[in-house]
């Protein structure tokens, strides 16, 4: 499989007992096959604990907002979908195989937003699991904007 943002190959890796595909030592994103994202944040819940150690080469910018091929299913576009508003990560969806690619930097954004939600049950933490909201461009322009306001 090669990178769907900067076409280098995939590096496998292991992060508990998930196996993942990592761009190691290109744009450091990973990909995450379908229910592989979910089941990281569940063995990993500490989001200080760092799962995933692949080198990130700065100078290999890649931007969101870029059209990107599934790296498994041929000639599939990946769809971009807001994780949560609480994360602010858009990730890119394959529609087909139901596999999400991240960008370097964005599985800990995830991370860290579940770690901050307030503590619940068990059977209620389960049915809060934020689900995928999928948006337009101009959507995610907007989340952008906002959160460059409440930072500022
Ligand atoms: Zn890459
Ligand atoms: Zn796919």
């Amino acid at each position: 499989m090669h990178c769907p943002a900067c076409l280098r190959p995939l590096r496998r890796f292991k992060a508990g007992t998930v196996t993942l595909d990592g761009c190691d030592g290109g744009c450091g994103g990973i990909w995450f096959d379908h229910r592989e994202l979910a089941r990281v944040n569940r063995e990993h819940p500490d989001p200080d604990a760092s799962i995933a150690s692949l080198r990130h080469d700065p100078a290999v910018r890649v931007h969101d907002d870029d059209v990107r091929g599934c790296p498994k299913c041929e000639a599939v576009t990946l769809e971009k979908k807001l994780y949560s508003l609480g994360s602010g990560v858009v990730m890119d969806c394959c529609p087909q195989c139901r596999g999400i690619w991240l960008d370097h930097g964005e599985l800990e954004k995830i991370r860290e937003s579940l770690a901050s939600r307030p503590p619940k049950s068990r059977a209620v933490a389960r049915r809060a699991v934020p689900q995928p909201i999928a948006i337009s461009f101009h959507v995610m322009q907007q989340v952008y904007d906002l959160q460059a306001r409440l930072r500022g």
